[in-house]
Order: C-alpha cells, then sequence, then structure tokens
C-alpha cells in the first residue's frame, strides 16, 4: 500500500506539467479547508431558486466550464463548486482543475439533454482518471483502468463534508469499486462505508442526504444534487 500511494504521487506530480490548459496560476486560498469554511446555510426554498440563481464564475485555476452559458445555479451549489474546487487545489495541486458539466441555463427550465438540471440545484462533475488528470472537453469513460480512486473519492468525500449534497448519482458498476477500495483502503468504516455507498436495495434512500447511489448513464462523470426546501412537495424527477 505504501508503495502504491508513492507511485499515485510520484505520477500524480507529472499531470500539471503535462497538461496543456494548466496556464493559469492558482489564485490565492486565505482558509484551510474551504469547505469547512463555508457558511452552515440552511438549504434554500426550492422555489425561490430561479429567482436568485447567480452564474458560476470562471476560474480556469480551479476548474473548467464545459457551458458558460449552463453554468447558473443556486448560490448554495455554486459556492460550493467553488471551495470544493479549492479544497483539491489544497489538496492536491499536481492535479487538473475540475471538468464541470452543465448546472441550469439562466432562470432554469428545461435544459436540453437532461431530465432534470432544471433549477439550478444539479451540475455534472468529471472524476479524476489516473494521476490526478481531467479533460478539457467531455467525459470520458471510467473503470478500473482508469480511474484515480484516491483523487476521486477525495472530491466525492469533500462534496459530501459539506453537508449542502441531497445525493450524488454514478453507475452502480463504479460506485462497487469504489466502495471497495475505500474499505480497503482504510479511508473509512463499515458503518461510514454503508452510509455513504448504501446498497440500491436499502429502504427509504430517498429520506437521505450526503450519499451516492446508482444511475444509469454515469459512467463517466457524477451528478451532484444540492438540497433545496421543497416545503413537503414533491420536487422535480431525480434521473439526469
Ligand atoms: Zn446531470
Amino acid at each position: 500500500m505504501i508503495a502504491a500511494a508513492f507511485w499515485w504521487i510520484a505520477s500524480s506530480s507529472q499531470a500539471g506539467a503535462l497538461g496543456p490548459w494548466r496556464d493559469d496560476p492558482l489564485v490565492a486560498i486565505d482558509v484551510a479547508s474551504p469547505v469547512d469554511a463555508l457558511p452552515d446555510l440552511e438549504a434554500p426554498r426550492c422555489s425561490s431558486i430561479p429567482r436568485a440563481m447567480v452564474t458560476l464564475e470562471q476560474r480556469p485555476d480551479l476548474y473548467t466550464l464545459v457551458n458558460p452559458a449552463n453554468a447558473w445555479g443556486s448560490p448554495f451549489l455554486t459556492d460550493l463548486l467553488v471551495a470544493t474546487a479549492e479544497e483539491m487545489a489544497i489538496l492536491l495541486p499536481e492535479a487538473d482543475p475540475i471538468l464541470i458539466g452543465d448546472i441550469s441555463r439562466r432562470g432554469g427550465g428545461p435544459l436540453y439533454g437532461h431530465l432534470t438540471h432544471n433549477l439550478g440545484i444539479d451540475v455534472d462533475v468529471g472524476l479524476y482518471t489516473t494521476a490526478g488528470r481531467q479533460q478539457i472537453a467531455s467525459f470520458p469513460e471510467l473503470g478500473k483502468r482508469n480511474l484515480d480512486f484516491e483523487a476521486s473519492w477525495l472530491l466525492i468525500k469533500k462534496l459530501l463534508d459539506s453537508d449542502r449534497v441531497e445525493f450524488i448519482l454514478l453507475d452502480q458498476g463504479i460506485i462497487d469499486m469504489m466502495r471497495t477500495w475505500v474499505l480497503e483502503n482504510d479511508r473509512v468504516t463499515e458503518a461510514e462505508a454503508e452510509r455513504i455507498f448504501p446498497k440500491p436495495n436499502t429502504p427509504r434512500l430517498w429520506d437521505r442526504n450526503s450519499y451516492v447511489r446508482n444511475a444509469a448513464n454515469h459512467r463517466d462523470h457524477i451528478h451532484v444534487r444540492v438540497r433545496c426546501d421543497s416545503g413537503g412537495a414533491a420536487l422535480v424527477a431525480t434521473e439526469p
């Protein structure tokens, strides 16, 4: 395991040097943990979000936006994305900026190619491939062969640690690999693994927050949904 960790650190140190898009110096971050420093806010009312949407700022030192026109979201989400990307830049300074796909269009509403992403609370995010790499335009198919488990686990963990995430969608095959990896590498206890990666047939999953669950067509990215307060009403479809 020590050898494996050394290999990862050694190989990831090449990632920044090789990445042609890493020309932007990292803007100084003045807190030790940007995710921990996020204000402890109540989730916003779902119905209030369209009027309060902001566009995710361009931060090429931290992340790449696939389509800036579809980068409108609740500040509850956009602030989380900036803080998480900053946290990853601190934890893995040689890894690539994160690829961020669609959030929502301005004001929300249907978004081509998605069943959700209509309310500024959903975002597609790339996981890391070998040696801390991220892509610049599209999400690569992931598997045991190319998934950077250490870096991708850190990204998922930091998102969940924020207490802002309702769920993260990912293909069950990738979830199973990740769950096995975090247990074998002592990143979590059995109880934590069960909470974060509950089995698909776990009763009342919908009552939970901060967990990862299966969704088809998610072998190449995670879909992150943050919480919002629907006042008890059923919200929107939860598929991608
Ligand atoms: Zn999505």
